[in-house]
């Protein structure tokens, strides 16, 4: 359905399809930007590049007016009200790229914006097991493997021996399974250390103190990005916990902020109450993927993926609002997107 409404989108006028959405904030977000994707996200999502980031942000800037996280908060307290389109930006997973490349982007066009993190990996102590994949997957695409690491492989999966279908079965692997990557990584020699100290692909503590310090937000991302709807309520629980003492004991002064990784499918109104509602509630927002949604939780907002292959912001953006208005009257339905965020 969202690709019949990224064709009609094309024909008509942004500046139409946007009046519709009226004085709604939307949350656009993105993993990182680069001219040159690092081989640890490369087989996940389509990494923009600098000028396309600038081309979606300059289309936000032309229509939206950008809101940092404490007007948000106030807004949704009803402290104040906004009267026109806005959007709060948001970048996920912590990678190098956002001191690099996004950062200055932002600071020089002037848009505040939120990077959830997952503190596990920040200070590069371990890779994400969605990077192992995609660093696994890119040395299976271009090394010459024999056909007896492959048959290995193969065995470790429990699938045929077959080139496709062993790449299909690691994109299955979950987050509990780390020990398989190692194992697999070890096989086809991808030195996870080595990759980790070499290339440095996450912020270290002291990069996000500094950007906390330029205005920015640092928001929570699970304590080790666990796909929540695979693991029990208590593990979410402490996940969330884990997670977010880490976060505002380092930032104390900023609003809690939780995005859960991947996705919220799954997640039960009885989790976001425990986070949200108590008076010891460990986060003031918690955030989802499933685009522009109506709200189903006061504080529980969802945000839109940015990063589709071969699809503009503009594109993506403009789609986005027509699909939610034509749901509006018909009864809506959440859309799980892919498991690579
Ligand atoms: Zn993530």
């Amino acid at each position: 359905m969202r690709r019949l409404f990224r064709a009609i989108s094309r024909a008509l006028p942004a500046r139409m399809v946007v009046k519709g959405i009226g004085s709604k904030t939307i949350f656009p977000f993105y993993h990182l930007v680069s001219n040159n994707p690092p081989s640890h996200v490369k087989h996940l999502y389509h990494v923009l590049s600098a000028n396309e980031f600038e081309r979606d942000l300059d289309f936000l800037l032309k229509y939206f007016t950008p809101i940092d996280s404490k007007t948000l908060i106030d807004n949704l307290s009803g402290n104040t009200k906004i009267q026109k389109p806005t959007f709060f930006l948001s970048f996920d997973d912590g990678f190098r790229e956002v001191k690099d490349i996004i950062t200055p982007i932002l600071l020089r066009k002037g848009i505040p914006a939120t990077f959830f993190v997952n503190p596990a990996y920040i200070g590069n102590h371990d890779l994400m097991y969605r990077c192992k994949i995609s660093l696994i997957v890119d040395r299976l695409k271009a090394a010459n493997i024999t056909g007896t690491i492959y048959n290995e492989i193969a065995k470790l999966l429990g699938v045929n021996c077959n080139s496709t279908t062993i790449i299909k079965a690691l994109f299955q692997v979950k987050h509990n399974q780390s020990k398989l990557l190692n194992e697999i990584a070890e096989l086809i020699d991808v030195d996870i250390r080595g990759h980790l100290s070499a290339n440095q692909p996450y912020l270290a503590l002291d990069d996000l103190l500094v950007l906390a310090k330029s205005g920015f937000a640092i928001g929570g991302h699970g304590y080790n990005h666990p796909y929540f709807n695979e693991i029990s309520f208590e593990e979410q629980v402490s996940e969330v916990m884990r997670c977010m003492g880490w976060v505002t004991s380092n930032f104390p002064d900023q609003p809690k902020l939780f995005a859960f990784p991947f996705t919220d499918y799954g997640i039960t109104d009885n989790l976001l109450n425990q986070l949200l509602l108590t008076p010891d509630g460990s986060c003031d927002i918690t955030f989802g993927t499933c685009g522009i949604q109506p709200v189903r939780f006061p504080k529980h907002l969802q945000r839109i993926p940015m990063e589709l292959n071969g699809i503009s912001g503009k594109r993506l953006l403009s789609s986005e609002i027509m699909y939610y208005l034509a749901k509006k009257k018909s009864g809506y339905y959440r859309v799980k997107y892919d498991k690579n965020l």
